[in-house]
């Protein structure tokens, strides 16, 4: 017979398992190519250049190619539109949809600098950063949801941390193109947040820890390619010295959690790191 404290450790283990076994089981109808795009044709006027400039980019059939390798049980839509006002992006579940606002495209084009920053930011980094980065997190969502990923923490840092992960892959350049791009607006963001409570209570973190959570990722990622990083204090030397164990955590559970639904031959047909890579002109 077992002792109450034995049983329970069983009763514990029996649970967890049953809970892995449940998290195990992929999901029916893992397919690729699962992604569909739409730019939807803006009410307002003043949207019109984004929306052309977007297609012109081919934006949204890039990701349609770099998520193509993703195996999903479902279709995922792409689509950019307008918000009624609203600067945001999102990821709705009963639609299986990610929306980028024309308004949120317009801010980031609002805020980007006209001229190279003190801290060697480019206008086109400030463009194409954010706009890389807003698909990315709301895919994040997407992805939790679709493929059932189990979240310890907070969903909008592990949404962070996904697109972080992935920017981190492209290539070396766009790389450190996108962090420097969505570092600078961040780091535009917090001049506007008031410090009030308010914003510790919100889903997401305040900008700064976004800021820092991003420059640490990278710099755990990739200690040279990021190393001014820390030489210029843009990230704190306490922080920066144990970023290689926070990068290896995010690695680690992207690995367990996301890469087994990759499609590795898709990978190497479409080369999906190209994809990302912005038009020159
Ligand atoms: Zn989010």
């Amino acid at each position: 017979m077992l002792g109450k404290p034995k049983a329970m450790a069983l009763a514990l283990i029996l649970i967890c398992s049953m809970q892995r076994a449940a998290w195990a089981a992929a999901p029916p109808n893992l397919k690729s190519n699962r992604i569909e795009i739409s730019y939807v044709q803006p009410s307002n006027p003043a949207h019109q250049p984004i929306y052309e400039a977007l297609q012109q980019r081919r934006v949204l059939e890039r990701f349609k190619g770099y998520l193509s390798p993703l195996r999903l049980p479902r279709t995922l839509i792409l689509k950019t539109a307008g918000c009624d006002g609203e600067s945001n992006a999102w990821y709705e579940d009963s639609e299986h949809a990610v929306t980028v606002c024309y308004e949120y495209i317009h801010e980031v084009l609002r805020n980007a600098p006209e001229v190279t920053t003190a801290a060697g930011v480019t206008r086109q980094d400030a463009i194409i950063g954010p706009t890389i980065e807003v698909f990315l997190h709301e895919i994040g969502h997407a992805i939790f949801d679709l493929l059932k990923v189990p979240i310890l923490g907070r969903e909008e840092d592990a949404a962070d941390h996904v697109a972080s992960y992935l920017m981190l892959h492209l290539d070396k350049d766009i790389a450190r193109q996108t962090v420097d791009g969505v570092a600078f607006m961040y780091a535009h963001e917090m001049q506007s947040e008031s410090p009030g409570l308010k914003h510790f209570a919100d889903v997401h973190g305040v900008s700064a820890q976004r800021f820092y959570n991003l420059l640490c990722l990278a710099y755990g990622q990739d200690p040279k390619l990021f190393a001014d990083l820390v030489e210029k204090k843009y990230l704190p030397e306490s922080r920066g010295e144990d970023c290689h164990f926070e990068y290896t955590q995010v690695d680690y559970a992207f690995r367990q959690l996301i890469h087994p639904y990759i499609d590795q031959a898709q990978v190497k047909k479409v080369q999906p790191k190209k994809l990302l890579r912005p038009a020159r002109n």
